[in-house]
């Protein structure tokens, strides 16, 4: 059966009080950017919930797919709308609409109706009875029957400006409109991890940015390519994402001829860290995002989770923290970046790792290792912060 447009239920956002309307609208921006490739719509907001007209053929497959990638949606209806409410066109249409929509008509039903108009001649309780009767006088010999407890399917009758039939719900992704919630920068690699983590904020309503550090001749194009690929994976839930391109090379090969090996990778996690924020401060970001997990490798011991953070003066949001690598797998091959995420492209960190990193920093340590950089380091960090590279990333 074809349908020409959804109701769009939202939980959270509902109970936002005097705010509410802004929830919405970054709902309904969200939804516009997720159906642009699918085809033109209209949407509208009324009274708690969102509709959505198709305004031209569409496939239906790809809208509700575009649709469960927005943050903020708990469930996706597919309608039927009919203008005129007098009630025996009404029950014509209802039953119409549940012999198209179930071939086999063996189940049990209860008909929930909402007047939305209080003018309407009849009331709910009324026409529920009334309809629940027209369409077992039509289909009871099929099976058809009534269970008001736990109906089989629940069949909705909303009558406001026009009368909307519905009896599927698709449940949405929950979480929050994305640009309600601030926004954050996240170290963005190309393993499996960070995208996660991107995920997992922005699903709290919080638009990201992203910062990427590569090695170049060390880390190839395709390396770069896959980041580039992975954020607009991300995008596809987020919006559009300002992605910052960091040359790090002169910066590891003098961290890696200057201080211990088996620190190199903290102390370069150090500097990363640092730019991100840099950028982060510059665009309005009030926290960092990494997909650090605890233990998962040496740089992400207690310890070193404690020597990396100390650089920072905004807060380190790190969702993946206390989850198993299967969990993030996961969240990943559920999310779509998973088979992206494994693409064998060597990532800058992997490069120059020692044989045998300390697991238990100490921050004494490392920040009197990392004096050795003191003649040089400022030098580089301006001029890998000057020469970045600022790609605008669409998922479409
Ligand atoms: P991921 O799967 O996210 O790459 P990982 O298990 O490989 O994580 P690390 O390489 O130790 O772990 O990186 C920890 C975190 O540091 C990453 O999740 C990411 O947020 C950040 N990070 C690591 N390398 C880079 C990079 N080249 N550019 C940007 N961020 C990075
Ligand atoms: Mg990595």
């Amino acid at each position: 059966m074809e349908f020409k447009a959804f109701l769009i239920k939202y939980a959270e956002i509902g109970v936002k009080g005097k705010n509410r309307f802004r929830f919405e609208d970054a709902l309904i921006q969200q939804m516009r950017y997720a159906l642009q490739p699918v085809g033109e719509f209209s949407i509208r907001k009324e009274s708690g919930r969102i509709f959505v007209d198709a305004l031209e053929e569409y496939d239906y497959d790809e809208a509700v797919e575009a649709l469960s990638r927005v943050f903020g949606i708990a469930g996706i209806c597919p309608i039927v709308v009919e203008e005129n409410k007098d009630f025996d066109h009404i029950a014509a249409v209802v039953c119409d609409y549940v012999g198209e929509r179930y071939e086999d008509r063996t189940f049990s039903f209860k008909v929930n109706v909402r007047r939305a108009d209080k003018k309407y001649p009849i009331k709910s309780m009324d026409v529920a009875a009334l309809l629940g009767e027209k369409l077992l006088e039509r289909y009871e010999a099929d099976g058809l029957h009534v269970n008001v407890r736990e109906p089989d399917v629940l069949l909705t009758v909303e009558i406001r400006d026009k009368v909307y039939i519905y009896s599927d719900e698709i449940p949405g992704p929950g979480g929050m409109p994305v640009g309600t919630g601030g926004r954050a920068m996240l170290l963005l690699s190309g393993g499996i991890d960070s995208p996660v983590a991107g995920y997992m904020i922005s699903k709290r309503g919080v638009s990201l940015e992203a910062t990427y550090f590569h090695a170049p001749p060390y880390t190839s194009e395709r390396a770069k390519q896959k980041v580039v690929d992975l954020a607009k994976l991300i995008a596809r839930y987020t919006g559009p994402i300002t992605l910052h391109i960091v040359n790090f090379t002169d910066i590891q090969m003098a961290i890696y001829e200057k201080c211990p090996h088996d620190e190199l990778t903290i102390i370069m996690r150090r500097y990363m860290m640092k730019i991100a924020e840099h950028f982060a401060k510059e665009s309005g970001c009030l926290a960092l995002v990494t997909g650090e997990s605890i233990g998962q490798v040496a740089s992400q011991t207690m310890q070193s989770l404690y020597v990396t953070n100390e650089v920072c003066e905004m807060p380190v949001f790190r969702p993946c923290i206390g989850m198993d690598k299967q969990d993030i797998v996961e969240l990943s091959e559920r999310i779509g970046t998973y088979e992206t995420s494994i693409l064998p492209y060597e990532d800058c960190c992997t490069i120059f790792v020692a044989k045998h990193p300390v697991t238990k920093p100490r921050l004494d340590v490392i920040k009197k290792s990392e004096r050795k950089l003191d003649d040089c380091i400022d030098e580089l960090l301006k001029t890998a912060i000057e020469t970045e590279e600022v790609v605008k990333i669409h998922a479409h």
